[in-house]
């Protein structure tokens, strides 16, 4: 029985966060046993905003699959996909482009809530393209799942409608609708209390990060309250964090409530329990990520990379080619063929001489 396929991805614009791990990660590794996993490294998207640093880029796609393999991410059962590998995904994203109106991609709100957020007032003409760039991600591995953050979600919904928008004009049924499956917490707030945490927002507490980093970030964290009378608010970043990441539910109510009261508790002492649970949360990953660490680790994932381009190859060629039928670019109209091909036997069949 074939599992049915889940895609989703990072940009390598930096390290893997707490963000990721809670809005995507923790469902990949959950779901990777029944569902046929494709995880993807979009290295051509990150030179939409980073052109200049291609040796950074390389630098941070290799750290993504460390974290990929300290998480849990286990490559004998989960393909992982280089995307600058996968040919069939710009050609896909070019075929795309001329079924979505320019104003409705302008219109996505991820890309307008990144292209604030980023302050890209001088983005490149490939950064909006490259949410369209995503559907074909998504499309080029006819997945049925895809596990994002909030942040995402209407990127998928593009997604939706282009794959309905291909199936309307030219049919073939190459294509499932996909779903999307929101993390145990959709969106992560920042260290700076407000934004989302992103890698590139420096407002993020790596997966990779040390105990002591991981106490120094959350001692900055912005709460904005004065004492340890002010009443605080239970809902803020901190709190997020503390309902995330602690075990004991019932001690995150009770630091709540009298964090709501203004009951002579401290920022400072809530910050370093929470603290301590994010740092046991991750110390297994440190474990596991040190078997890839320095020059062979790297070597041994360049490696991998390349094996499962094969596999990821093979799976869009495949996807490509029913798109190509269906547009009828292969030249090989069916009915055409089914006449040529009568005429041919008919040729084959007649007596010679
Ligand atoms: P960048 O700042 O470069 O956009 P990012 O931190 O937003 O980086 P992405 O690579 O854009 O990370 O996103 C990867 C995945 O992680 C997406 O599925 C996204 O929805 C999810 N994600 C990112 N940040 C968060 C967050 N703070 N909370 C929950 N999910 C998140
Ligand atoms: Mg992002």
């Amino acid at each position: 029985m074939t599992r049915p396929r889940i895609l989703t991805g990072d940009t390598p614009t930096g390290r893997l966060h707490l963000g990721h791990l809670v809005g995507s990660l923790e469902n990949r590794v959950r779901l990777q046993d029944d569902h046929e996993c494709y995880f993807l490294i979009a290295n051509v998207h990150a030179f939409t905003t980073r052109a200049e640093h291609p040796h950074d880029i390389r630098r941070d796609t290799i750290e993504i699959v460390r974290d990929y393999l300290a998480v849990g991410i286990d490559p004998a059962r989960s393909t992982l996909v280089l995307q600058s590998e996968v040919r069939a995904i710009p050609e896909l994203t070019f075929l795309l482009a001329m079924l979505l109106p320019f104003q409705r991609v302008m219109r996505n709100p991820t890309l307008k809530a990144e292209l604030a957020d980023k302050q890209l007032d001088q983005h490149s003409f490939g950064f909006p393209l490259y949410t369209v760039g995503q559907c074909a991600d998504i499309l080029a591995f006819r997945a049925h799942l895809v596990p994002v953050g909030e942040d995402q979600a209407a990127t998928i919904e593009m997604c939706r409608e282009v794959a309905r928008r291909f199936e309307r004009l030219y049919g073939g049924a190459v294509f499932p609708i996909p779903d999307v499956l929101l993390g145990r917490v959709a969106r992560l707030p920042g260290t700076d209390g407000v934004n989302k945490m992103s890698k590139s927002l420096g407002n993020a507490i790596f997966l990779s990060d040390t105990r002591a980093e991981i106490h120094r970030k959350m001692r900055a964290l912005r709460t904005g309250r004065s004492s340890m009378t002010t009443p605080g608010d239970p809902e803020n970043a901190l709190f997020q964090y503390a309902r995330a990441f602690m075990p004991d539910a019932h001690r995150v109510r009770e630091l709540a409530d009298r964090y709501a009261r203004g009951d002579h508790i401290g920022d400072g002492a809530i910050k370093a329990e929470v603290a301590d649970a994010i740092d046991v949360a991750l110390a297994p990953m440190r474990e596991r990520r040190a078997i890839y660490d320095g020059p062979r680790g790297e070597a041994m994932i360049v490696e991998l990379l390349h094996a499962h381009a094969r596999h990821a190859n093979a799976t869009a060629d495949e996807t490509l080619a029913s798109v190509k039928a269906a547009m009828h670019l292969d030249l090989r109209p069916v009915p055409a063929v089914a006449h040529l091909d009568a005429a041919r036997e008919a040729i084959a069949a007649a007596p010679s001489g």
